[in-house]
């Protein structure tokens, strides 16, 4: 396999610092004082465990794992965890706050958590994967559960390792618990559309954003970067709509076709993480990719891909936020100068744990609903989303990413206020 393209560009800057900075700005622009923001700018709770795993070939490694909870004023938290070698504490905690703002921007109720392992899924055999998931939970029990937080998969999870994280749950507490996690296979209370939800949600935002620029989205062409669960479905999804597929990456590099990939045959051979590109000759980069002539743009890899270097050279008229923080505040600045449509991380991504709340909510109930009914509470709760955040930054004349950060925090500061708390 080639090698991963360098992170020389891809600098991880402090996502939580950026966060913070928006969020203050959204307090501040909705009108509440400096109390509210000490209370927001850091999670209530973080957990680090270290986590022993004795691998196949008989060695112990103690993994670092996380759990941040941001705020619980609305209800319990909720987020996902991810297993990823560059998983930091500070990045845990900013995508917990991410989490609020998007269950904010849904109107579900629930506050913002997060999880993460510091691991590479990747080189771990399936039952180093199994005693890895049950190990965290073990780990993380006493502050977890279906009223208190509730994870979900994310970046290298998958509905197998909520499966283990469900059981082993579930044996501690000595009960079944399907509620205390989302994403789970069907024949153990999963949701019809959680698979999808991500990309479906994503698709929504996509026809809404072509809607208001007037343009038709059979036909349209499309970059997406990222070839993994959120780029993949995406690509089959817009694929079937009518839409031209002209660009795809992984981490190792980008297929670019002016005419349209054949996406059937892409999805066909890319492997579990979303690996093909290393099947072809002739490649670009990510970066290249980024540039070329679309009219989506979607950015569904990793953070800090569109930054004030290259947003000027971005050609497309929409830009959909697939991935969390692909863009960092500058390019958003420039993007936003420029007049293109930028769909922000927060609001794109949220189908992911609207559809959540729909499991956990059928788990609570012990009724499950049909596929149609699902994804038709989806959309309705996406279109109002998408439309209420670009309504929020034309009335206070706001680029989208304030916007929803205004949108998201809202109910979560009015709760927190109501409660006492500030
Ligand atoms: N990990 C997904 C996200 O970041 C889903 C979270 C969830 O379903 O709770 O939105």
């Amino acid at each position: 396999m080639g090698k991963v393209e360098s992170a020389a560009r891809v600098v991880k800057k402090d996502v939580l610092a950026s966060t913070q900075q928006v969020v203050d700005q959204a307090l501040s622009n909705l009108g509440y004082v400096e109390d509210m923001f000490e209370l927001l700018k850091e999670p209530q709770r973080m957990l680090t465990v270290r986590i022993p795993i004795k691998l196949d070939n008989g060695e112990v490694k103690v993994f670092t794992g996380y759990r941040s909870q941001h705020n619980d004023a609305v209800g319990p938290t909720k987020g996902g965890v991810r297993f990823h070698p560059e998983v930091t504490e500070n990045e845990v905690k900013a995508l917990s706050i991410w989490m609020s703002l998007k269950c904010g921007i849904v109107d579900v109720p629930y506050g913002g958590g997060k999880g993460g392992i510091v691991c590479d899924p990747r080189t771990m055999s399936f039952p180093e994967l199994e005693r890895l998931s049950r190990g965290y939970v073990r780990a993380i029990s006493q502050v977890v559960g279906p009223t208190k937080d509730i994870p979900a998969p994310d970046v290298f999870t998958n509905s197998q390792i909520m499966a283990w994280m469900m059981d082993e749950y579930s044996r501690i507490r000595e009960f079944d618990s399907p509620g205390f996690i989302t994403g789970k296979l069907l024949v153990l209370g999963g949701s019809h559309g959680r698979e999808t939800a991500t990309a479906m949600g994503v698709t929504i935002c996509i026809e809404e954003a072509a809607k208001k620029n007037a343009l038709d989205l059979e036909g349209a062409k499309v970059i997406i970067q990222g070839f993994g669960n959120a780029g993949g479905f995406l690509a089959e999804i817009l694929h079937q709509r009518g839409a031209i597929v002209v660009g795809i990456s992984d981490a190792y590099g980008a297929l670019y076709d002016e005419n349209g990939l054949d996406i059937e045959y892409l999805l066909s051979k890319r492997d579990s993480f979303g690996t093909v590109t290393t099947l072809f000759k002739r490649t670009i980069t990510n970066q290249e990719l980024l540039e070329r002539e679309c009219d989506i743009l979607v950015p569904a890899a990793i953070a800090n891909q569109i930054t004030e270097e290259n947003a000027s050279a971005i050609k497309a008229k929409i830009v959909v936020e697939t991935a969390n923080g692909p863009t960092t505040l500058e390019a958003t600045e420039i993007l936003s100068k420029r007049g293109v449509l930028l769909v922000p991380d927060v609001l794109a991504s949220s189908g992911g744990v609207t559809v959540s709340y729909f499991e956990w909510v059928q788990n609570n109930l012990g009724y499950y609903w049909s596929e149609e009914e699902v994804l038709g509470k989806l959309k309705d709760k996406m279109v109002k989303a998408f439309n209420n955040v670009l309504d929020t930054a034309q009335r206070h004349q706001v680029d989208t990413r304030l916007a929803a950060y205004m949108v998201g925090v809202r109910k979560m500061a009015e709760a927190s206020k109501f409660r006492g708390w500030v």
